[in-house]
């Protein structure tokens, strides 16, 4: 997370969940930026405090009052200190959790940032709490400026809300329907995260398959070539992609421009049509290999990564014996795995047959050592080979060595080498000595460039 804000006052910001709501804590301290407000990492040193939430989880709700908890002492003896609630809870919840914690300042859900100033001037002048409840309309000046996670890389939104209303999802409730953002405005603010030395953009959208559909002036390929056409950027991702919406032109983009990453984050779900069905994904098993047997089959080394819920209500022992086929099958790179967990005021919370705890935990353990070793044999097909990585900074388990990522998204961590500039940002080859199921290990090759 960014550390390059400066100001006079302190936030402290805490995000929880995905990387939608990563992006709109940039745009938070973005917007603070602008009204001289520098981040702290220590909450009582705070003017402000905001609780940025997630629902799309279990016990979202759980989790905000018992971050509140810990904040609410502090008030006692710093009057002045402003706290508020942002995310998919505020937008659930709104002049709600002001009943439940009335020490709280502000609630805003993730279209009210843009608002942030004028929330903050009402709370602070007339010592009174605020909370705005879901705005039906997208402003122009919603997106403001994203401040980038770390200094080299930033996430940029091209898209809000939803209209898919896959049947478990909380998501188009809580962040709207689906609006694309002009593609003269995404250029301009990756124009403005070029020059303040960003080299890698990761576009961000519930669906950015459909981009353009609502809103938006371009279709998602034609705004992936004008972001490449930024001078600085060297590293194109994108996430999150719905399989039924993957167009030909996009699969045939990875061939033709080289900095796109050669990776592709397609949730399936579930292996079994029937509860596919359910869930109302809109694609079949069969249409969904297809199109990873495409991408595989033109670029070999591409890399598959998905989410795979068990124990969706109704899930079966043969559905999920389809899900471990597919697993088989498709033989991802990587996947994310959960379990099933009812989210209020969705279609699948209403549904009767929810499968048990211990049904759910056991299909979950059993896939995710499967996946173990699945990912295991994708990553030794790398051992021998000389990748290019992105510096990220020191390695998590050993100081003195380095940690990168590769263009499909995997973490190498290898010895610094002596006398280099290898601050993150930097482009290094390193050759792979070892294989392990979530991360490589290597040794430099040659350093490219700074
Ligand atoms: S596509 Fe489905 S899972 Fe993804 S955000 Fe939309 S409703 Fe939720």
């Amino acid at each position: 997370m960014q550390e390059a804000l400066s100001g006079d006052k302190k936030v402290f910001l805490e995000t929880f969940g995905c990387q939608m709501n990563e992006n709109d804590s940039d745009r938070i301290l973005g917007f603070l930026k602008d009204i001289r407000y520098s981040r702290t990492y220590e909450p009582g040193k705070a003017d402000l405090i905001i609780i940025n939430t997630c629902s799309i989880r279990d016990k979202a709700e759980q989790k905000v009052y018992s971050a509140l908890g810990r904040f609410k002492e502090l008030k006692s003896w710093n009057p002045g200190l402003i706290i508020g609630v942002s995310g998919c809870v505020a937008q659930q919840q709104g002049a709600k959790l002001l009943k439940r914690a009335p020490y709280l300042d502000i609630v805003f859900g993730p279209h009210n940032i843009h608002r942030l100033k004028d929330l903050l001037d009402e709370a602070s002048l007339k010592k009174r709490p605020v909370a705005v409840e879901q705005s039906a309309e997208i402003g122009a000046d919603e997106y403001g400026f994203t401040l980038p996670s770390t200094k080299h890389r930033a996430f940029v939104s091209i898209m809000r809300g939803c209209d898919n209303f896959c049947a478990y999802c909380i998501v188009p409730y809580t962040r709207g329907r689906e609006v694309s953002r002009g593609s003269a405005e995404v250029v301009e603010e990756v124009k403005r995260l070029s020059d303040e030395g960003v080299k890698e953009v990761t576009l961000l959208g519930q669906n950015v398959n459909s981009y353009g559909n609502n809103g938006g002036d371009v279709s998602f390929p034609c705004l992936l070539r004008m972001v490449a056409g930024v001078e600085g950027i060297e590293r194109i991702k994108f996430i999150t992609s719905h399989p039924k919406d993957i167009s030909e032109e996009l699969i045939y983009l990875f061939r033709d421009e080289p900095k796109l990453c050669r990776h592709i984050h397609l949730p399936v779900q579930s292996g079994s049509d029937g509860v596919l069905r359910k869930m109302g994904r809109g694609y079949t098993v069969d249409e969904y290999f297809s199109r990873v047997s495409l991408l595989r089959s033109l670029y070999p080394g591409m890399a598959i990564t998905t989410d795979m819920i068990v124990g969706f209500p109704g899930e079966t022992g043969a559905d999920f014996d389809d899900t471990m086929a597919l697993l088989d099958r498709v033989r991802f790179d990587s996947i994310f795995s959960f379990m099933y967990s009812p989210r209020p005021g969705t279609k699948a919370a209403s549904f009767k047959e929810q499968v048990p705890f211990e049904v759910k935990s056991e299909r979950l353990r059993i896939l995710m050592a499967a996946q173990r070793e699945i990912s295991l044999e994708r990553n030794r097909r790398l051992e021998g080979s000389t990748i290019e990585v992105v510096v990220e900074g020191a390695s998590k388990t050993d100081v003195e060595e380095l940690s990168g990522r590769t263009s499909c998204g995997r973490v190498v961590n290898f010895p610094a080498p002596e006398g280099e500039r290898t601050e993150a940002g930097c482009l290094i080859d390193v050759s792979i000595t070892h294989a392990f199921p979530n991360s490589l290990r290597g040794m430099v090759a040659e350093r490219l460039k700074a």
